[in-house]
C-alpha cells in the first residue's frame, strides 16, 4: 500500500463545481447513458470520479450543435471572438489551483508541474486570442490589366479534436485556441483516462461565454466517438494528438470524406552530446527533455547519444542530478515526479531497462520501480545502439546513454528512426550546431535547451511523427482555407 502523503488536502478544491462528470454537449451538460468511465488517480490507483459515457447518438448531436454554431461564430469579428477567448484564458488563470489538482489526480504529475501545464494552456488561448486579428489575406498583382486577385482565409467549418493524457489540458487548448480564433467550432473527446481537466475546460469556457455548440466534448469509450467525428461529412477537419498507430486509422477513417488532418503522433527524439559542450548546460537540457512530466511526454529525449570525450564528466554529474530527484505523490512538494499514468506505461519503462541491462548497459543509479505506479528516475550507461529504447517510445524516467565517436555518426545514429519529432543537441561550436540541426530529420531541435515549448513556435513531426503544426500563426492556418477571388473587368 501507498502512503497518502495529506489524505484530508488531497485533491481538495476551492470550486468543487469544477469536478464536473457529464459530457458537454451543445451547451448542455449530458449524463451517462451507457456504463460510466471510472477515473482513477494514479498514486492511489483507486477510483475517485465516475463521468459520463457517451456514444454515438450524444456525438452525432454534438456534431449537429456544432454546425448549427458555425455560421453565428463564423461571422463574429475576430475582436469578438477574441475577447470570448481572453476571458475563457483569465478563467483558466483564476482557477489555476483547481485545474492543477484535477490534473495531479486524473493524470498524476506534480502539483507544481500541472499549474506549468495550465499556463501552459493558457497561453495558446492567449496567443489566439490575439493571433485571430492576424489572419490577414493577400492581394497578388495581377496578370493581365483589370483584373484583381484576392486570396482571404475562411474557417474550415466545424473540427474534431483527439487528445491524449499526458498533457489534457495544454493539448486540448493549443487546439481549441486555433480552431475558435479562425472561426470554426469544434468536438472534442478527451482521453478516457483524464476527462476530468477537460469538462473542467469546457465549464470554464462556457462561463466565459462561449456561444451553446461552439465548443462540445464528448467522453466516452474512443472508438464509436471516433467513428461518427472521422465519418461525418459535417466534420471538415480532425486534430489528432496521440499513438502513430492510432493516428493512422483515424486518417484512414477520414479519407472517404477528405478531411484535413492536423497530426501530432509518436516521437522517439535524440539528445546529442558532443565533446565541445558545455556539461552543467548539456545536463540541465538532459533533464529537462527526459524527465519533463516523469518522461511521459512525445517529444522526451528517448535516446541519449553522448561523444566519448565527454562522456564520463556527463554520466557523473547527470547521474548526480537524478539520484536526487524523488519519484512519490504528485500532490507531495517533495516530489520531482509523479506516478506513471498506468500499469502498461510502467511495465513498459521496466521492460526497456531490462532489455538495455540484459545488452551489457550498467546502471548507475535508480532501477526497479518500487511498487504502486512509482518509476524511479534511473540512469544507464554503456546502452548498446541496438537496445529497445533506442527503437520504441520508453515514456518514463528512463534515461539511457550510448556512446559515439564521431559527428557523422551521431546524425546517423539520432536519423535512424522511423519517427521525427523533435531532437536536442549540446555543443558550444557554432559549426556543429549549424550541421547537425539542419540534417536532424525532426520538427523541433533544441539547442542547448530542453524546454523548447511555447505558444509561439510551431510545433509538429515530420516522419511517422505526423502532420501539420501547433502553435504560431502557422497553428491558426491549420484552421483556415485559403479563397482564391479573381476579379475581371475592372
Ligand atoms: P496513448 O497511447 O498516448 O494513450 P492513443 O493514441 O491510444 O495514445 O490515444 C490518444 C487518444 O486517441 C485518446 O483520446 C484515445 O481515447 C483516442 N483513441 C484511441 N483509439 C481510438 C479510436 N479507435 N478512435 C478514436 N479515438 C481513439
Amino acid at each position: 500500500m501507498v502512503e497518502l502523503t495529506k489524505p484530508r488536502e488531497r485533491g481538495r478544491m476551492a470550486e468543487p463545481d469544477l469536478l464536473v462528470s457529464k459530457a458537454f454537449i451543445g451547451g448542455e451538460w449530458v449524463g451517462t447513458v451507457a456504463a460510466p468511465i471510472e477515473v482513477d488517480d494514479p498514486f492511489t490507483q483507486d477510483v475517485f470520479a465516475e463521468v459520463a459515457s457517451v456514444g454515438r447518438e450524444q456525438t452525432q448531436a454534438a456534431v449537429d450543435a456544432a454546425e448549427r454554431a458555425l455560421p453565428g461564430w463564423a461571422s463574429k469579428t475576430a475582436t469578438e471572438r477574441g475577447r470570448v477567448l481572453r476571458r475563457w484564458r483569465d478563467n483558466l488563470i483564476e482557477h489555476k489551483d483547481d485545474l492543477a489538482a484535477l490534473i495531479t489526480r486524473e493524470n498524476g504529475k506534480t502539483f507544481a508541474e500541472a499549474r506549468g501545464e495550465v499556463d501552459y494552456g493558457a497561453g495558446y488561448i492567449e496567443f489566439y486570442a490575439e493571433e485571430a486579428h492576424r489572419a490577414r489575406g493577400e492581394t497578388i498583382p495581377p496578370p493581365a490589366p483589370g483584373r484583381r486577385l484576392v486570396v482571404e482565409r475562411e474557417p474550415v467549418g466545424v473540427c474534431a479534436a483527439i487528445t491524449p493524457w499526458n498533457f489534457p489540458l495544454a493539448l486540448l487548448a493549443r487546439k481549441v485556441g486555433p480552431a475558435l480564433a479562425a472561426g470554426c467550432t469544434m468536438v472534442a473527446k478527451p482521453s478516457e483516462l483524464t476527462p476530468l481537466t477537460a469538462l473542467a475546460f469546457a465549464r470554464l469556457g462556457e462561463q466565459a461565454g462561449v456561444p451553446k455548440g461552439v465548443f462540445s466534448v464528448v467522453t466516452g469509450e474512443a472508438r464509436p466517438i471516433g467513428d461518427v467525428l472521422t465519418a461525418s461529412p459535417v466534420v471538415r477537419k480532425l486534430s489528432f494528438t496521440g499513438s502513430t498507430a492510432v493516428g493512422a486509422a483515424l486518417a484512414a477513417a477520414c479519407a472517404p470524406t477528405v478531411k484535413r488532418l492536423s497530426l501530432e503522433l509518436g516521437g522517439n527524439a535524440p539528445l546529442i552530446v558532443f565533446d565541445d559542450a558545455d556539461v552543467d548546460t548539456a545536463v540541465e537540457t538532459a533533464l529537462v527533455a527526459k524527465f519533463r512530466n516523469g518522461g511521459q511526454s512525445c517529444i522526451a529525449a528517448n535516446r541519449i547519444y553522448v561523444q566519448r570525450g565527454v562522456l564520463d564528466r556527463f554520466v557523473s554529474a547527470f547521474a548526480a542530478r537524478i539520484g536526487a530527484m524523488t519519484a512519490g505523490d504528485g500532490f507531495d512538494p517533495a516530489s520531482d515526479i509523479g506516478p506513471m499514468i498506468d500499469d502498461r506505461t510502467l511495465l513498459k519503462v521496466d521492460r526497456h531497462r531490462e532489455d538495455a541491462l540484459a545488452r551489457g548497459a550498467r546502471c548507475i543509479v535508480g532501477g526497479a520501480s518500487p511498487g504502486g505506479r512509482l518509476s524511479i528516475p534511473t540512469l544507464l550507461a554503456d546502452a548498446p545502439a541496438d537496445a529497445l529504447f533506442t527503437r520504441e517510445e520508453t515514456f518514463g524516467p528512463l534515461a539511457a546513454v550510448v556512446a559515439f565517436s564521431s559527428v557523422e555518426e551521431a546524425i546517423r545514429l539520432a536519423n535512424d528512426t522511423p519517427y521525427g519529432l523533435a531532437a536536442y543537441l549540446c555543443s558550444s561550436d557554432p559549426a556543429t550546431i549549424d550541421r547537425v540541426s539542419r540534417r536532424l530529420e525532426t520538427g523541433t531541435v533544441g539547442i542547448n535547451t530542453g524546454a523548447v515549448a511555447t505558444p509561439l513556435a510551431p510545433v509538429g513531426g515530420v516522419k511517422l511523427s505526423g502532420l501539420g503544426r501547433e502553435g504560431s500563426a502557422h497553428g491558426l492556418a491549420e484552421y483556415q482555407n485559403l479563397k482564391y477571388l479573381c476579379h475581371a473587368g475592372l
